[in-house]
């Protein structure tokens, strides 16, 4: 015969432990997503060294050469235009390819990426230890091209650091932001989205790698956008706060 007393009781004591793993999962959720975390996807360039580096002002400097060249205009003149109008697309190049009918990206990169470019970007002996040190495997994911990833990595020796590198020809030249560019790149490491946590120092990048399910955290070395709503570190240092 049930005994309604105990029968009740028996459900209460259920509930109760119900609710209990709940509250308890509820505590663990961080640690839950720790777990999940399974892969790092850094940009390269003003993200895995300080933004402060000479290079990046140089690449653009021959940007605006190759633009005025190519649009037969004066440097002045070109960075106006480029400023405005490259910002719809991921990058110079692919902005002159829907714009201006340009088909040869070789040489552009050629121009704007030369041998020796490296030299502007200082080796930092605690990076390599640094990315040891994050027990998750590594990836890169650049909007320059594969021999622009080989001389920095290589400058700032930490090329072993990582399983593999995404440059822009990976993405068919129609890089970050661009769906297809992300998507490629989550596709080819084979992790759900969401197990992934992507650096860039471009707000609009790091949006573009969160809207297609990853996270995403902006490296912001000079605070230049306090308005972006991102997760943000100053220096990929800071990255351990997020794990
Ligand atoms: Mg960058």
């Amino acid at each position: 015969m049930v005994n309604l007393f105990n029968l009740t009781e028996e459900v209460s004591y259920v509930k109760y432990r119900v609710g209990y793993w709940r509250a308890f999962h509820n505590r663990l959720a961080p640690w839950y997503e720790l777990f999940m975390l399974r892969a790092l996807i850094f940009d390269l360039d003003n993200t895995l060294y300080p933004a402060s580096a000479a290079m990046e002002e140089h690449t653009i400097a021959r940007m605006n050469e190759y633009t005025a060249r190519l649009l037969g205009t004066g440097v002045d003149e070109a960075i106006a235009i480029r400023r405005e109008r490259m910002p719809r697309y991921g990058t110079t190049l692919e902005w002159l390819m829907a714009e201006h009918g340009f088909t040869d990206s070789e040489d552009y990169f050629t121009y704007v990426h030369p041998a020796g470019e490296e030299d502007l970007v200082e080796f930092d002996p605690a990076l390599g230890p640094f990315l040891d040190s994050l027990p998750l495997p590594k990836f890169v994911f650049t909007n320059a091209p594969m021999e622009h990833a080989d001389r920095v990595l290589e400058k700032l020796r930490i090329t072993d650091k990582f399983q593999r590198v995404f440059d822009v020809r990976f993405c068919n030249l129609k890089g970050k932001p661009a769906t297809t560019a992300v998507d490629g790149v989550i596709a080819a490491i084979g992790l759900p989205a969401e197990d992934t946590i992507f650096m860039d120092d471009i707000p609009r990048y790091v949006r573009g790698f969160i809207d297609r399910g990853g996270r995403g955290i902006l490296v912001d070395h000079f605070g230049k956008h306090p308005e972006s709503g991102l997760p943000t570190i100053k220096t990929i240092y800071e990255l351990t706060a997020y794990l």
